[in-house]
């Protein structure tokens, strides 16, 4: 099973010399030399037939034997390869052949609308070693809440994503300091969709960039909503990585600030650990830019991947998630709860605010408030809140909260 990109074997299938070019640099700039090329359908059959392929690349418009055509074939004598699939066309065109090829049992990393970015392409290299290596470790999931790409097109249209919020409490004191976004698809058949179900989708579509723009504005709403009621809070959004490789995003939000009368320092974005591993360099970039505007940062899920202490201090962050990974029942566990207890002290060190995720009881709380971190979230506390049940739990929700945890 292959590891890392660099041992990966790449077909780029274009009819352009120059976007040819373009693909193959991009590949070698990520390490990859098994490179091959096809200007056309036809000889990238012929690729295909000589030697083993892990990728395949594929323009949609091209002569002789196009990349729709091209995938029919494919799936028909049954190649393994995995495709990410190419076109000048708008996004949803490109999604629904993406979904055609899934359905015809081909395995689709991603479907982006040209040029070809490198963080896309790294993602969805990156991709499929994580798919190579979670189908070693367990059979495919069942299909029952499967989810197309087109789906996810006409319900970010329709309106049908909206987000619940979860509060970020002080540990002292219990005060509320912020809340979370988290996306909800209200699906009208298939009921609510988590978003680990359809932010993955939405990256591997190239849809990451609407649905996020189309949540930030349905987040800044509520903020200005509660900021009239006289209530403020900060405001914490998840990030995708691929949306900071997106060059017109600060703009963009620093635009939307203004539009809605929002301070940049009451908004905190959210960005995986993980994230910011590799050469994702455009995303240390305009988390710098945004840093500088006075937005908060903060790592998510630490301790679920495996940034170093170097890395973590090249990252310009305010705010240290730690993942539920490392909190949830470490009283009971001695080794996880040393990792917690030096996760803290470093991010103490490097001058971050400190969150404990996933919160779920009362031992878990009691081992953060010892280890002096600032702020939890999590189930024990409550769960992630439609907006009128968040102004209930503002409103008598937290002070019950709190004399609970006088009495104790
Ligand atoms: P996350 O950013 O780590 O969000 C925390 C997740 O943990 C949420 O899951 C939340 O419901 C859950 N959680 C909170 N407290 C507890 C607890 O005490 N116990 C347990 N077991 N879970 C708890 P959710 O809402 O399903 O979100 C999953 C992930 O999807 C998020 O993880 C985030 O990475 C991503 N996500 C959510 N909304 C967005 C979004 O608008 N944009 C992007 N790019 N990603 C999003
Ligand atoms: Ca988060
Ligand atoms: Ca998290």
């Amino acid at each position: 099973m292959k590891s890392v990109i660099s041992e990966l074997s790449v077909l780029v299938t274009d009819d352009s010399l120059t976007q040819r070019q373009y693909a193959k640099e991009l590949c070698q700039d990520l390490g990859v030399s098994d490179l091959h090329d096809a200007a056309n359908g036809v000889d990238a059959l012929q690729v295909l037939e000589s030697c083993s392929v892990d990728v395949v690349l594929i323009d949609l418009e091209m002569p002789i034997m196009d990349g729709v055509e091209l995938i029919r074939s494919m799936a028909q004598k049954k190649y393994v390869s995995s495709v990410i699939i190419l076109s000048a066309k708008d996004p949803i065109l490109i999604a629904s052949v993406g979904t055609m090829a899934e359905a015809d049992g081909l395995h689709v990393l991603g479907t982006f609308q040209k040029p070809l970015l490198p963080d896309a392409l790294e993602c969805s290299l990156l991709r499929f070693i994580q798919d190579a290596k979670n189908q070693a470790a367990e059979p495919k999931a069942a299909p029952e809440n499967e989810v197309t790409a087109v789906e996810l097109g006409q319900a970010i249209t329709n309106g049908e994503l909206t987000l619940a919020f979860q509060p970020k409490l002080t540990v002292h004191g219990l005060m509320l300091k912020g809340v979370e976004a988290l996306a909800r698809w209200k699906h009208p058949h298939k009921g609510t969709i988590s978003p680990g179900v359809f932010i993955p989708l939405a990256e591997r579509h190239g849809m990451i960039d609407s649905l996020t723009r189309h949540l930030l504005q349905v987040a800044f709403q509520h903020k200005k909503n509660w900021q009239n009621y006289g209530l403020r809070f900060n405001l914490a959004f998840n990030l995708s990585p691929l949306s900071l490789a997106d060059s017109d995003m600060v703009e963009w939000l620093c635009k939307l600030t203004e539009d809605y009368g929002i301070a940049p320092a009451d908004v905190t974005f959210e960005i995986t650990e993980n994230a910011l591993l590799g050469e994702l360099a455009s995303a240390i970039r305009t988390l710098a830019r945004l840093r500088l505007k006075g937005f908060h940062i903060a790592i998510d899920d630490y301790g679920t991947g495996f940034a170093n202490a170097q890395q973590l201090s090249r990252v310009p962050a305010t705010e240290l998630k730690i993942d539920r990974s490392l909190v949830h029942r470490s009283a009971a566990r001695p080794q996880q709860r040393t990792i917690l207890a030096s996760t803290v002290d470093l991010a103490k060190n490097l001058n971050l605010t400190t969150v404990a995720e996933g919160v779920e009881t009362e031992e878990d709380f009691k081992i953060i408030y010892d280890l002096g971190v600032d702020l939890v979230q999590g189930y024990y506390f409550s769960k992630p809140l439609f907006p009128d049940d968040l102004l209930a739990f503002i409103k008598t929700g937290l002070s019950q909260l709190r004399r609970q945890h006088e009495r104790k």
